[in-house]
């Protein structure tokens, strides 16, 4: 049976790129959740589909087709045969995002998707329902935050750097605790921190000292 390193945690705690380095350290797929939520989001907003509508989202859902395949220590989407590529990392994606994930019919496809993911071998899986919903069985679960201002500031470097947007911190602080906001008060899987996941606060701490601190957490033998 294939291992299951968990990781949940809000907007810019730091998650993509601490279980990137893990799963490049351990030899286990890296597979970012969020993308798929944005994927979905990316389809319902080319197709014209309300996001704010959750039945127009619910029907939409099962019509978009994403291929997920094992590639370079990850887990790639492609959709139409392309990758999705930082399409669905805008601004606009941001804003919408959360209202598409907060609809069940939405989640239930994903978490089936993740699930079936185990065929490809052992993954270190990221996002906000991971820990409790999609693999709450893991013996490997954590729960990574940080200070609003340390996330921010993380997202708004990312974003210049990778061309996306040039927003000024404030702006990128608010669309992140908007997005925290419904996230952690919708009524299907919100999220929240998972009884017995091990909590890791990244605001002081390397890159290397959060991946340290996650692979001490292992259980004996991975
Ligand atoms: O992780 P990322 O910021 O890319 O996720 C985008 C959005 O997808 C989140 O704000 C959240 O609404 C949703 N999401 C989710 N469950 C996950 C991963 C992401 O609801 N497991």
């Amino acid at each position: 049976m294939s291992k299951v390193i968990a990781i949940d945690g809000p907007s810019g705690a730091g998650k993509s790129s601490v279980s990137r380095i893990v799963g490049e350290r351990l030899g286990f797929l890296h597979v970012d959740s969020g993308a798929l939520y944005r994927i979905m989001t990316w389809q319902c907003l080319e197709n014209g589909v309300d996001t704010s509508d959750p039945s127009a989202v619910a029907a939409f859902a099962p019509k978009v087709e994403i291929e997920c395949r094992p590639e370079c220590g990850r887990i790639e989407y492609y959709v139409g045969g392309e990758r999705p590529g930082n399409r669905i990392r805008t601004p606009e994606i941001n804003a919408h995002a959360s209202h598409v994930a907060s609809v069940k019919e939405v989640r239930d496809i994903i978490t089936a998707t993740l699930r079936g993911m185990t065929r490809h071998g052992d993954l270190v899986v990221e996002g906000r329902d991971i820990t409790t919903a999609v693999f709450p069985d893991s013996p490997a679960r954590f729960y990574l935050t940080a200070s609003a201002e340390a996330r921010a500031a993380r997202r708004q470097k990312e974003e210049v750097e990778k061309g996306i947007a040039n927003q000024g911190a404030e702006a990128v602080k608010a669309s992140l605790l908007a997005r925290d906001r419904i996230d952690s008060s919708r009524r299907y899987a919100p999220l929240r921190k998972a009884d017995g996941a091990v909590e890791i606060d990244s605001s002081d701490l390397t890159l290397e000292q959060v991946v340290d601190a996650v692979v001490k957490s292992l259980p004996e033998g991975w």
